[in-house]
């Protein structure tokens, strides 16, 4: 039988519906999440916890009563909670079925869901669902991220626009910096332009400068950006692009290419259309289920990310700017 509970994880849609079909299995599953160790109190952090149940209110002009809510009490402060207070999925109407459902679509779906695809899953409307879409999204982004190390390869590629190469870049085209180490991490990162500041300044945030070879093609922004960051020009291996030149021994940035190709065809398919203000959370959702393709619970994960991250208000969400990592002028 599949157990939520015994350690076995939900792995796909088809036990999502099964297992997650209603409120009350939806709850208890977060609680598991989110409290793996046991309920603590949300406002004194207390593990002496009793459960309650609350009656329903009644409403005195139709003389409905609410349904029965299932909460938690704390014995120290006496505070009252259930498995959603203080989280993102708290504040909107929405039950937790649809949540975890956008969650389960989100996660599996190899090259990501459009809001569109989530609307007519869900049966909600497309503000709704784009919504629901971006918060899961701001989830998968990793706070502190360990920096690169082993073998690095580094590579930028070109977003939009219609022009080739790095040299005729046009104005509306979008940089975005691939950082990958062999057998680990993706990085992708939306930066300002080619330059060495923009490639130094994110080489210093994602690899190690013990890092063992870091490997790029000839672009010339590449030595002093990397000297920038403290990686010594014996670490550097370069492979000629210009001379065709594509592998030569263990010198290629075949890996992060492989990844920008995959990337790609999932903006061509799934998105059509990214709008360039939010390239950034597409880059983060695409890395998170890239590096975690081999883990056994992404749905839980997420669950348990979405449990612990901060809200995000629809303001918030829709400013010029907000997620980009540097301010276009
Ligand atoms: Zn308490």
């Amino acid at each position: 039988m599949m157990g939520l509970y015994s350690g076995v994880p939900i792995m796909n849609l088809l036990d999502i519906h099964k297992e997650l079909n209603t409120e009350e299995k939806c709850l208890t599953f977060l609680e598991h999440m989110r409290w793996p160790e046991g309920v603590k109190c949300v406002a004194c952090e207390s593990l002496r916890i009793s459960r309650i149940t609350a009656k329903g209110k009644l409403n005195k002009k139709t003389g409905k009563r609410s349904p029965d809510r299932k909460l938690y009490q704390c014995n120290d402060c006496r505070f009252q909670f259930t498995a959603t207070t203080g989280t993102v999925y708290h504040d909107t109407h929405l039950p937790l079925t649809h949540w975890f459902l956008a969650i389960a679509l989100i996660t599996e779906s190899k090259k990501g869901i459009s809001a569109n695809q989530l609307k007519r899953a869900l049966g909600v409307n497309y503000r709704t669902a784009w919504y629901l879409a971006h918060r899961i999204r701001k989830a998968m982004v990793e706070a502190n991220p360990p920096k690169l190390t082993g073998v690095v390869e580094l590579d930028e590629t070109y977003i939009g626009g219609k022009q080739k190469g790095r040299q005729n870049r046009l104005k509306n085209k979008e940089v975005v910096m691939g950082i990958r180490e062999r057998g680990g991490d993706l990085r992708l990162i939306h930066i300002e332009d080619n330059s060495t500041n923009s490639l130094w300044a994110q080489i210093k945030q994602n690899v190690d400068p013990n890092v063992k070879q870091v490997m790029t093609d000839e672009w010339h922004a590449y030595p002093p950006a990397l000297k920038g960051a403290k990686i010594p020009a014996s670490k550097h291996s370069t492979i000629r692009h210009k001379d065709k030149i594509y592998v030569q021994g263990e010198v290629h940035t075949n890996t992060v290419e492989s990844a920008f190709s995959l990337f790609k065809r999932g903006l061509t398919g799934a998105f059509h259309k990214v709008s360039l203000k939010h390239l950034q959370r597409y880059l983060n959702e695409f890395s998170f289920r890239f590096n975690n393709r081999k883990a056994a619970d992404l749905f839980g994960m997420t669950v348990r990310r979405m449990a612990l991250a901060g809200n995000l208000p629809y303001a918030k969400l829709i400013e010029e700017n907000a997620f980009t990592p540097f301010v276009r002028k």
